[in-house]
């Protein structure tokens, strides 16, 4: 599933490409069809991400809401767009502006809905703190985990504590910080806690940056290779079994809340 920094580079690409001018949103699949006639032909004025969910404001007040889910995704092209290939629940066909128009289908999302603003305002109040957002209140998200027997590798995946942290950020920042998944949030220290949004913070814009989640430190890049060509790589998501690249302890694997966690038990003791 794709994890916050791919979120906020949509929204920033989109940010880019539409706002500011009358789009045209339709559905040719069919399944969006009544919400794309609300705000078909308004001009966009904001377009922003919280968590995993992408938020498309128009003049009207009214907000197209995406969340990709496992499968969703969009796809740009220039104008003139071909006809639609596929189940394109959405595409976005903007004015150009002074440069080259752009246009974009959505295919495959877990949600695509029109928003009112306090519809807007009930599902980003239910989205805990965002390590890629400005406004993001941490002390809250901080509070919630201090006060918690769940174990922290749960806490950071639950999106009404942190929101837009994925199974990566959630192995590799525990990682980072040397804590054990399994530990309750209770009993990481207030450091840990503090260290561990810090880290957040610094680590999750450059996913925005460069579409990747770059999570080790350039001390440690070399050895065995990424679990996937294109992937940069990690200490240990996806490499249970693997030798740890720090101690040589075998990176270990299990299922947490329905997720695959991985961690190392040498360097992230219980
Ligand atoms: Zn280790």
């Amino acid at each position: 599933m794709p994890e916050g920094h791919t979120l906020h580079r949509l929204a920033r690409q989109h940010r880019e490409r539409f706002v500011g001018g009358v789009v045209r949103v339709s559905s040719p699949q069919g399944r969006f069809a009544e919400g794309a006639a609300l705000v078909d032909g308004q001009v966009l004025v904001r377009s922003e991400a919280y968590g995993k969910h992408l938020l498309h404001h128009y003049e009207s007040g009214l907000a197209v809401h995406v969340h990709l889910g496992l499968y969703g995704n969009f796809h740009d092209s220039e104008l003139p767009m071909g006809a639609p290939v596929g189940q394109v629940r959405m595409r976005m066909i903007g004015a150009g502006g002074a440069g080259v128009g752009f246009g974009t289908d959505l295919r495959g999302p877990s949600a695509c809905e029109v928003l009112t603003p306090p519809e807007v305002e009930a599902l980003t109040g239910r989205l805990g703190a965002d390590p890629l957002r400005r406004d993001a209140d941490p002390d809250r998200a901080l509070c919630r985990i201090a006060r918690s027997r769940r174990p922290i590798g749960a806490l950071l995946m639950d999106q009404s504590v942190i929101a837009g942290v994925g199974n990566v950020y959630r192995a590799e920042v525990l990682f980072r910080h040397g804590v054990s998944p399994y530990r309750e949030g209770a009993a990481v220290s207030a450091e840990q806690r503090q260290a561990i949004w810090a880290d957040l913070v610094e680590l999750m814009p450059v996913g925005v940056m460069t579409g990747r989640m770059h999570v080790v430190r350039p001390e440690h890049d070399h050895g065995e290779p990424s679990y996937a060509p294109d992937r940069p790589r990690t200490y240990v998501y996806r490499r249970s079994g693997a030798a740890c690249r720090i101690c040589g302890a075998t990176v270990a694997h299990a299922v947490m809340e329905g997720r695959n966690l991985f961690w190392c038990p040498g360097c992230q003791p219980d």
